[in-house]
Parts: C-alpha cells; sequence; structure tokens
C-alpha cells in the first residue's frame, strides 16, 4: 500500500505554525482503525490495552523507524509518551513533521512546561496531556480525531453561484472523505437547508449576484446554532483592506482563488476539528463525553418531530444508578466518578452510534433510540445490564442501575415522554430496583 502524501501548507500569521495536511485517501472502509503508541512503558502498555477493547487496534513501536514501517493505511493517530523517547527522537520527529508525512498527533508528557509543548507541538501535537493521565479522556480524544471516517464525516457546504466552481471544490473536498453539499442560489435555497442541517462547515463564495458572501456571513452569525461553525471566504478579492473588512462579518479567514487544493483541505480540516471541539464543549459532559441536557432536549424535539410528522418510531429510556450515594459514601466520590464513566462506557458499548446517549445530570442518563419500539428498546437495556454484570472492573461491588421506558405515540411531546418515563423509573425504584419498567401499570 502506498503512503498518503502530505503537504505542508502555511495559513498566515494568525495560525503561528504551518499546519500540515493527511490525505485519507487511504482510509479503507470497514477496515479497523490503527493507533500507533510510540514509547513503551507501564502506561503505554496499559493505554493500548484500553485502546484495544474500544474496538481499535492498537500497537506500541519502540522506535520511529518502526513507527515509520508500521504505519498502516488506517492509521489515524500516533500517541507519543515523551518520557520515555530520547531528545534525538524528538528532534527526528520534528523533523518528520516538518519535511514530509504527519499523522495527528497526541502527546503524554509527565513533565509540562512551555518548552516542552513546543516540542510537542513542532512534532505535529494537537493534544498534550500531562501526568496523571486520564485514559477516559485520551480515548474521547481518538473518538473525536476517529469520527470523520464512519460515524460522522466532515460536512462542507459549499456556496458559489458558478455551478462549476462549486462543483470542483466540492470534487476537491470529496475526493479527500468529506461529505459536501452545494448551494449556487442562496437567496432561495440557504434558508432551507440551515434550518434542517448544520454543516461542519460553510465555504462561501465573497461576490455572487443577489446578495455577497459577506451579507450571507452576518445573517449566519445572527443564527444561534450556527455560532461555531466556521465560515471560509472564496473570492479572488486580493486587496488586504477588503479581505480585512470581510473577514469582520464574522467569517474565520478568507482563501483566494484559484485555491491549490493542498491549501483548501488543510484550511477547512483544521477549522472543522477546532470548530468540532468548540461543539463538543457546548454539547457534552465534561465528566463522560456524553451529550449534555441541553443537547438532548435539541434532539429529542427533532425526533418526535419527526415521528409525529413521519411516524418514525421513537423511545426514550431514562436510567438512574441504584444506591449510587452509598457507593460514594462507602469507596470515596472519585470511586463514584469512575462508576458514572464506567456506566457511560457501557452505554456506549451497547448502543448504536447514531443513538442518544445522554448524562442528563448526576447519576441519571437518558436515551433516545429512532425507529425503535418498546420491546426492542426492553432488550437494550436489558443488554446494557448483562454488561454490567459482565465486565465491571470494580472488585469490591457490583452496581446496577433502573429504567423507564417509553415509546413515542401520537399527540405527544418531548415533556410527556420524559414525564412518563420518570414515572416508570419512580415504579421500578419502588419495585426493589436493578429493574425496567416499559408499560404503565
Ligand atoms: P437510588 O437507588 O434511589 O437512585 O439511590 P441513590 O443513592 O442512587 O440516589 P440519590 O439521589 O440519593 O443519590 C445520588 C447521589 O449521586 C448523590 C450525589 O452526591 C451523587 N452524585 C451526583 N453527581 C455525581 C458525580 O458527578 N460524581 C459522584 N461521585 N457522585 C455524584
Ligand atoms: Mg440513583
Ligand atoms: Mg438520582
Amino acid at each position: 500500500m502506498t503512503k498518503p502524501a502530505s503537504t505542508a501548507v502555511s495559513l498566515g500569521a494568525s495560525d503561528g505554525v504551518s499546519l500540515l495536511h493527511r490525505k485519507i485517501h487511504e482510509y479503507v472502509k470497514g477496515e479497523p482503525l490503527h493507533v500507533l503508541l510510540l514509547g513503551r512503558n507501564d502506561y503505554t502498555e496499559a493505554l493500548a490495552e484500553n485502546i484495544a477493547q474500544t474496538g481499535y487496534r492498537a500497537k506500541i513501536v519502540d522506535s520511529i523507524s518502526h513507527l515509520l514501517a508500521r504505519e498502516e493505511a488506517n492509521t489515524f493517530a500516533v500517541i507519543i509518551n515523551m518520557d520515555v523517547i530520547s531528545e534525538k527522537q524528538h528532534q527526528w520527529l520534528i523533523d518528520l513533521a516538518d519535511s514530509n508525512k504527519q499523522w495527528p498527533v497526541i502527546a503524554l508528557s509527565s513533565e509540562d512546561n512551555l518548552e516542552i509543548r513546543a516540542t510537542a507541538v513542532r512534532m505535529g501535537g494537537q493534544s498534550f496531556f500531562t501526568a496523571p493521565f486520564d485514559t477516559h479522556a485520551i480515548i474521547t480524544e481518538l473518538n473525536a480525531l476517529s469520527e470523520r471516517f464512519e460515524r460522522d464525516p466532515y460536512q462542507v457546504l459549499v456556496v458559489d453561484d458558478q455551478r462549476s466552481v462549486a462543483d470542483y471544490y466540492s470534487s476537491v473536498l470529496r475526493e479527500a472523505g468529506f461529505v459536501t453539499e452545494t448551494i449556487t442560489s442562496p437567496m432561495k435555497d440557504l434558508m432551507p437547508y440551515l434550518q434542517h442541517h448544520i454543516p461542519d462547515l460553510i465555504l462561501l463564495d465573497l461576490y455572487m449576484p443577489d446578495i455577497s458572501g459577506q451579507e450571507l456571513a452576518g445573517i449566519i452569525r445572527q443564527m444561534s446554532n450556527l455560532i461555531s461553525v466556521p465560515i471560509v471566504f472564496l473570492s479572488c478579492e486580493m486587496s488586504s483592506e477588503h479581505q480585512l473588512r470581510a473577514l469582520c462579518t464574522g467569517a474565520d479567514t478568507f482563501l483566494t482563488k484559484p485555491v491549490k487544493s493542498a491549501d483548501l483541505l488543510a484550511a477547512v480540516e483544521s477549522r472543522i476539528r477546532r470548530g468540532r471541539t468548540v461543539r463538543n464543549l457546548v454539547t457534552r459532559d465534561p465528566l463522560t463525553g456524553l451529550l449534555n441536557r441541553r443537547e438532548t432536549l435539541r434532539r429529542l424535539d427533532d425526533g418526535v418531530a419527526r415521528f409525529q410528522r413521519y411516524g418514525h418510531t421513537l423511545s426514550l429510556v431514562m436510567l438512574d444508578l441504584d444506591h449510587f450515594k452509598s457507593i460514594n459514601d462507602n469507596y470515596g466520590h472519585a470511586m463514584g466518578d469512575k462508576v458514572i464513566k464506567h456506566f457511560s462506557m457501557a452505554l456506549q458499548s451497547v448502543l448504536r452510534d447514531d443513538d442518544i446517549i445522554c448524562r442528563w445530570g448526576g447519576e441519571e442518563f437518558v436515551l433516545v433510540l429512532t425507529e425503535t419500539g418498546p420491546d426492542i428498546t426492553t432488550k437494550i437495556v436489558q443488554r446494557v445490564a448483562a454488561f454490567l454484570l459482565d465486565s465491571s472492573p470494580f472488585d469490591d461491588f457490583k452496581y446496577t442501575f433502573s429504567a423507564g421506558i417509553v415509546s413515542a405515540e401520537a399527540g405527544m411531546n418531548s415533556e410527556n415522554m420524559l414525564d412518563i418515563a420518570d414515572r416508570r423509573l419512580y415504579q421500578a425504584k419502588a419495585q426493589g430496583r436493578n429493574c425496567i419498567v416499559s408499560r404503565g401499570d
């Protein structure tokens, strides 16, 4: 298999360091994703095991030549344990990052100072973890880096009145694994599109006959659900004064046509990654990485609307850990947190990628399953219970949960569904806990 090409492009002063783009042509659909770990010690060995349990292939390599030799087609991240590798190897990795290929790098280091962080950045480090290493956070980072491949490809909206231009940019992006949508008549098509889709990035032509890109950017910035979506202007506009004025509307950068494909990909990819990081901060719970209550309510409303309009079945589950207070009291709050994280991992292992898994608050969770009726939902929740029995890593105790299930019926709204699920959860508790209630009494 040929190695993926990469190109270094400077994105201007504001980016500071040159960003490197790695094409994902070599990504083979359906094949497992690989993570390489450079630098062997007890921690990396344990980490590799944890990563493998998440479903990735994880391999530890002891030297850079092994790293280069080992690179598999679907390698999507390299974890570098900076504690283990030598200064000379650091320099070698920096040279590699500068001169040719580049993987997204996650750097681990017990030391934390500007110097070591700068070294990590020069090696292509996109994230930096210091001791004590949080394995769960590292895996969350891997999930964020890998989601573009199957679960959640990067989506770009291209707005340009010239069809040929829009198609050209769209094809460059698609070839590199992005999903694209093109709009050539923004006056007519943009608002309806944005009412139902939140792209990861909008590529906007600056000069169009009916409305300018600058005006459109202004409109997009008025929409609160699109606040974290990066906007990139495309134009032949050369004057830096004009560029600056255009950027003042809230766009992120400016690419001058004709744009080289490598520049386009680098600009788009780095901004999408940052945009998604920001979006995750807003929509996810920091302890577990699960969706938070606000985002879940928004998605639940969408799901209920689709059920009412098109009849797509929808079920909601409310779960609460049993006697959780006594786990905190007997084993400490930190152990309580571990249980919450383990439970979120159990939910993620059993449910599908497109199911909504939410940390509703404390030790309460909400699931929203689309195209799933009450019987299947009950089976899925039973599978979660079985998973806990089989895979509990806690030596001194087992923990359980109770759940209330409701499936959408004509005339119900989100609030009704949450109310009913909550009441059924209460019944499950009353029936002695470790129990699932899916029907009214
Ligand atoms: P039940 O079976 O009736 O649900 O009993 P319970 O003890 O699980 O329920 P209760 O509501 O009495 O206690 C929940 C406890 O969860 C109280 C709270 O301190 C704890 N808790 C909430 N959030 C967190 C968290 O983020 N970490 C930890 N460790 N504990 C938390
Ligand atoms: Mg509880
Ligand atoms: Mg509770």
